[in-house]
C-alpha cells in the first residue's frame, strides 16, 4: 500500500492543476513545494504591508483556466475574484510616444488607423486570421497531448482547421507582424510581446503572433496578487482532500527497474507511490532527480541539448505616491529590429544595455489594497538578462544596477520617482534560481522556437521511467499562466487513461 496514489513536485499553476483535477477524480494526492507558498512564478510575496507579484502580472486566455476549472464542476470567475484590465496596454515608443491599446478590437482599430490607415485595415485581416487560429487551437493545441509525432497527428486529425494555419508554425513572429503591419511605430508597439515567450521577433515562431490579439479576448488581475490564482487551484483540490506540503523540498524521485516507487525529501524521508508529477524544470528533473542511470544514452543526449529559456530581472518597486502612468500594462518599447539587435548585441554576450525596455505593470492601479493607501507599487520586468555575464557576477553588479535602473526610470518614464521610493528589490536571475530553484533562473523552463515546441518538448508522459508524468512550462503547451494550467488538463487525462 503506497502512501498517495500521486505525489507531484512543486506546486505551480501546472503542479496544482493537475493535483486538482486528480483529487477531484479521486486520486490521493500529496503536492510538495519547497517554498513557504503556492504559486511558483505567479506569486506573490508580503514586505512592509506591500503584495508584490514575484513575476506573471496578468492572464490572458481566462477561457483555457475556466476549462479546468469547469472539470471541477465550478468556474474560474467563481473561485478566484479577478479584475478586468481594460485597456491591454500602452505602449512608449523610443521616440517617446505614446499608443494605448483599448479591449475593444474596433477600438483598437480607430487607435491604429490615426497612425496609419493602412494598417487598421492590417488590424482587421490580422484579428480576422488570429482569431480562426486561437477557436482551432482551443479545441486541440491547448488541451491535447503532444509527446509524439502520433499524438500531434492526433491534435491535427482532432481539429483539422489548425492545418490552415500551419504556416503560422514556420515563419516567425516577426514575418507575421510584418505581413500585416507596415507602419514601424505600429510595428514597435506589438515587439515587446515576443519575449513573452522568451524570444526576439526575429526567432519567436509565427503562431505565438496570436499574444497581442489574444489580450482582447479580456485579461484579469487577480484581487490580492497573482497568488489567487494559485490558491483558486489549491482551495478546488483540497475540497477534495488534496494536500499541500510547503517549505518541503523533493531531492529524489525513486525508481526501481524503470518504474516510479515514490519521492525522497531533503531530509532523507521517503514517501511512496507509483505515480509522480513533476512540475519543475525537466532537465534538471531528469539529471538531479531521476539520475542518469536511469536514461538511454539517446535521451540524455535529447536532454542535453535543451536550452534554457530566458531569465528575467525584475525591480519591485514601491512608492509613497501616484506613478504618472496610466495602465495597469506600460511597455517600454523599441524598434523591432533594434529588439531583435538586443539579442545578439547584449542578451548573448552577457551585457546590460543603456536604455532600458520592458515592462511596467502598475499593480495598485488595478487594486490598490495591494499597498497602504496611498502607496502604489509598480514591479518592472526588465529586458531579458543572460544568467551568465561577461567579466563579472550578478551579485556584484546588482547594487549599482539597481540604482542605474531608477534613475533611468526616473529620467524617462516616471518623473518624480527618486524621491518617493519606500523599498525597492531587484531580482537578478540568481536571485530567482534560489527563490523557485529555477535553472539560470529560466522563466519559462526551455526556450521556446520550434525545437523545442511539440513533440520536441519534453513529453508529458515520460517516454523513459513508468509512472512519471511532466506537467507546467517544461512540456506542451509551454510557458504562460493559461498554458500551463492546460498542461495540468493534459496531465490528468493521460493518467485516466493510461493508469487505472
Ligand atoms: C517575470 C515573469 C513574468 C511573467 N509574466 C506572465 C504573465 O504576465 N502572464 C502569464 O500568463 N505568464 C507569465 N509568466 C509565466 C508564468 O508565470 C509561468 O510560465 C508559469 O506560472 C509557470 O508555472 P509552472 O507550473 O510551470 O511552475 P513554476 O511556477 O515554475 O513552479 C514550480 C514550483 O516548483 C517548486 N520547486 C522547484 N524545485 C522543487 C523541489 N525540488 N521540491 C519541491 N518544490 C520545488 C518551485 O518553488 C515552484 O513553486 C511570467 C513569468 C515570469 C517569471
Amino acid at each position: 500500500m503506497n502512501d498517495y496514489d500521486v505525489i507531484i513536485i512543486g506546486a505551480g499553476c501546472g503542479g496544482l492543476s493537475s493535483g486538482a483535477l486528480l483529487s477531484n477524480q479521486g486520486r490521493k494526492v500529496l503536492v510538495i513545494e519547497q517554498s513557504e507558498q503556492v504559486g511558483g512564478c505567479c506569486s506573490t510575496f508580503e514586505k512592509q504591508g506591500y503584495k508584490i507579484d514575484i513575476g506573471a502580472s496578468i492572464i490572458e486566455f481566462p477561457q483555457v483556466i475556466d476549462l479546468c476549472f469547469k472539470r471541477m464542476g465550478t468556474s474560474f470567475y467563481d473561485e478566484v475574484d479577478l479584475i478586468p484590465v481594460d485597456p491591454t496596454f500602452s505602449a512608449i515608443l523610443h521616440d517617446g510616444s505614446k499608443i494605448t491599446y483599448p479591449i475593444s478590437l474596433e477600438e483598437t482599430r480607430k487607435q491604429i488607423e490615426k497612425i496609419s490607415p493602412k494598417d487598421a485595415k492590417g488590424w482587421e485581416e490580422y484579428s480576422k486570421k488570429i482569431q480562426g487560429f486561437l477557436d482551432a487551437a482551443l479545441e486541440g493545441f491547448f488541451v491535447s497531448p503532444a509527446g509524439n509525432l502520433t499524438d500531434v497527428i492526433k491534435l491535427f486529425a482532432k481539429t483539422p482547421a489548425l492545418l490552415k494555419y500551419n504556416r503560422l508554425f514556420f515563419s516567425s513572429y516577426e514575418g507575421i507582424m510584418r505581413k500585416y503591419f507596415k507602419n514601424e511605430k505600429i510595428l514597435e508597439s506589438f515587439s515587446f510581446h515576443s519575449f513573452y515567450a522568451g524570444l526576439p521577433p526575429a526567432l519567436l515562431p509565427g503562431h505565438f503572433a496570436m499574444l497581442p490579439y489574444a489580450e482582447h479576448a479580456g485579461i484579469y488581475y487577480s484581487k490580492g496578487g497573482m497568488i489567487g490564482i494559485p490558491r483558486g487551484l489549491q482551495k478546488c483540490g483540497e475540497r477534495s482532500n488534496m494536500e499541500v506540503r510547503l517549505n518541503t523540498l523533493v531531492k529524489k524521485i525513486l525508481i526501481k527497474n524503470k518504474r516510479v516507487k515514490g519521492v525522497m525529501l531533503d531530509d532523507g524521508t521517503e514517501i511512496t507511490t507509483n505515480l509522480v508529477i513533476s512540475n519543475i524544470n525537466a532537465k534538471k528533473m531528469y539529471f538531479e532527480m531521476v539520475g542518469e542511470e536511469h536514461l538511454p544514452w539517446l535521451a540524455k543526449l535529447g536532454l542535453r541539448s535543451y536550452a534554457y529559456s530566458i531569465a528575467s530581472p525584475m525591480l519591485y518597486l514601491c512608492l509613497d505616491y501616484e506613478p504618472p502612468l496610466t495602465e495597469h500594462h506600460t511597455l517600454m518599447t523599441r524598434p523591432m529590429d533594434k529588439t531583435n539587435d538586443y539579442w545578439n548585441s547584449h542578451y548573448l554576450k552577457g551585457s546590460f544595455p543603456k536604455e532600458q525596455f520592458g515592462i511596467l505593470s502598475w499593480t495598485t492601479k488595478s487594486d490598490p489594497s495591494l499597498a497602504p493607501e496611498g502607496h502604489h507599487i509598480i514591479a518592472v520586468t526588465l529586458a531579458p538578462g543572460a544568467y551568465h555575464l561577461t567579466g563579472t557576477t550578478w551579485d556584484k553588479e546588482k547594487p549599482v544596477l539597481k540604482e542605474k535602473i531608477i534613475h533611468y526610470l526616473a529620467d524617462t518614464h516616471l518623473p518624480g520617482l527618486k524621491d518617493h521610493v519606500v523599498l525597492s528589490e531587484l531580482s537578478t536571475p540568481v536571485d530567482f534560481e534560489k527563490r523557485l530553484r529555477s535553472p539560470e533562473g529560466a522563466i519559462y523552463a526551455l526556450r521556446q522556437d520550434l525545437p523545442h515546441s511539440m513533440m520536441f518538448r519534453p513529453s508529458a508522459k515520460s517516454r523513459h521511467i513508468k509512472g512519471l508524468y511532466l506537467v507546467g512550462a517544461s512540456t506542451h503547451p509551454g510557458g504562460g499562466v493559461p498554458t500551463v494550467i492546460a498542461s495540468g488538463m493534459i496531465v490528468a487525462d493521460l493518467i485516466e487513461k493510461y493508469e487505472q
